[in-house]
């Protein structure tokens, strides 16, 4: 295999086995020790080659860092506004009739739909309460 698709198959890896939601950085950290070559612009690179792909979703910047996801089923996510904590939600998507609203009411073909909720995570609630 060629360095640059073992890159990739570990960005992508790497982004699949975490719940983390994961800046590039913190998927630089974890995957350096075994690719030493590797370089930041690398895995930003490939990152928005997957994106591109429709292998990896960007769940937009959080506190200044763009922040991704590989998990590509529908699911709603809530973000903690205090920790930059990303969290899955299972269960909760637009309903269908919503976007067929919006297609009807813009003329596009609604490709893809996001649902965030903004909020303070539990983590953060408890240690401010003490
Ligand atoms: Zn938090
Ligand atoms: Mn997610």
């Amino acid at each position: 295999m060629q360095r640059s698709s073992k890159n990739r198959q570990s960005i992508l890896e790497c982004l699949r086995g975490t719940k983390e939601h994961p800046s590039a950085e913190w998927i630089y950290g974890q995957i350096k020790p075994k690719h030493p070559n590797l370089s930041l612009a690398t895995v930003y690179r490939n990152l928005n080659q997957l994106k591109a792909e429709g292998l990896v979703r960007s769940m937009g910047s959080v506190d200044g860092q763009e922040r991704f996801d590989a998990d590509m089923t529908p699911h709603a996510h809530a973000i903690c506004a205090r920790c930059g904590k990303i969290t899955d939600v299972a269960g909760v998507h637009f309903p269908e009739e919503l976007a067929e609203q919006v297609a009807a009411a813009t003329g596009y073909e609604i490709r893809r739909q996001d649902l965030q909720f903004s909020g303070i995570c539990e983590e953060c609630l408890k240690r401010s309460a003490q």
